[in-house]
């Protein structure tokens, strides 16, 4: 069994966009810029921007930091997102979700200018992932087939099972894999007969959001199992994925934490990038 260590990729994307920065920066004279807006007070939303904010330091990025109160309308956010789709400094625009119950999160999502949409999340990415011509497509996704590359894992030909249909991970990692030749099977709540259809998985994506869900009697042996769930169990970060007993089975596997989860920050800093360097 091999384990992917999320962290080492993570780290060495990291390192190859802070050189590939420092040429463009030496070439063009600029930098690729990232804003990040956060509504409210949520606690992990502050840790996430604050992470995305300290990353984009370590990249050479410039980030724009928009910490807006609770209270703010959606006539101000949706008038804050105007200028920063006009600036010609800020290349990615991500907007912390969720967000306050007053604001249309939909609306919001609209209203960025999708070349700089670097969570993939805006309609026109999503159409254009679903043809396959994508240029900024969706980060913890994009994340995983990264680290299914990185460790030379066959996709084409491959029958690749997604436990989970939502537009911000199954939907977006099923459309990748397909771009990517596998044969793939979507699962969710109202799937029959759900072991029969994990057991034939030769890459197995866990995205349900219910800590242990996936037992080794729904993997097949050597099967790779990608965990991307993050549940707080107890104060401990536990993944979809029952570890110790499916890690026996499994050819390669993602540990929670320390797998999929610090690809997500990698792939946002690597869009940013691509929408930095598209506006060239
Ligand atoms: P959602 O809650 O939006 O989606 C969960 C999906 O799982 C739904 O499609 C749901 O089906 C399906 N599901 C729920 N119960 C079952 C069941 N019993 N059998 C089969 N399918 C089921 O979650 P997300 O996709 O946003 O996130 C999934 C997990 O990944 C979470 O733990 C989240 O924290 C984590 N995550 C991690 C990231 C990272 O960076 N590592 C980034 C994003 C998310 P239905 O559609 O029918 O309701």
């Amino acid at each position: 069994m091999v384990l992917i260590d999320g962290k080492k990729v993570s780290a060495e994307i990291r390192s190859r966009l802070k050189q590939e920065t420092a040429e463009l920066k030496n070439q063009t004279g600029r930098i690729p810029g990232l804003a990040t807006v956060l509504v409210g007070e949520d606690a992990a939303s502050a840790v996430y921007v604050r992470n995305k904010n300290k990353v984009c330091q370590e990249v050479g990025f410039q980030s724009f930091g928009q910490n807006l109160p609770a209270e703010t309308t959606e006539a101000e956010l949706l008038d804050i997102i105007k200028k920063l789709n006009a600036n010609d400094e800020v290349n990615g625009i991500l907007v912390q979700l969720p967000l306050p119950d007053h604001i249309d999160s939909e609306r919001v999502l609209l209203a960025i200018a999708p070349e700089k949409d670097v969570d993939g999340f805006h309609p026109i990415n999503v159409g254009k992932l679903a043809i396959g011509n994508a240029l900024l497509t969706p980060c913890t996704p994009t994340g995983i087939i990264a680290l299914l590359d990185y460790y030379g894992i066959e996709i084409a030909g491959r029958h690749a099972v997604v436990l989970g249909r939502s537009n911000i991970v199954g939907k977006p990692v099923a459309n990748l894999l397909l771009q990517r030749h596998a044969t793939v099977t979507i699962c969710h709540s109202k799937t029959t007969n759900l072991k029969q259809v994990t057991c034939q998985a030769d890459i197995l994506i866990a995205a349900v959001g219910r800590p242990n869900f996936v037992n080794a009697d729904m993997v097949k042996e050597g099967a790779v199992v990608i965990d991307v769930g993050i549940n707080r169990v107890d104060g401990k970060l536990i993944g979809d994925v029952e570890f110790n007993p499916v890690a026996e089975k499994a050819g390669f596997i993602t540990p929670v934490p320390g797998g999929v989860g610090p690809m997500t920050i990698a792939l946002l800093m690597e869009n940013t990038l691509r929408a930095f360097k598209a506006s060239l």
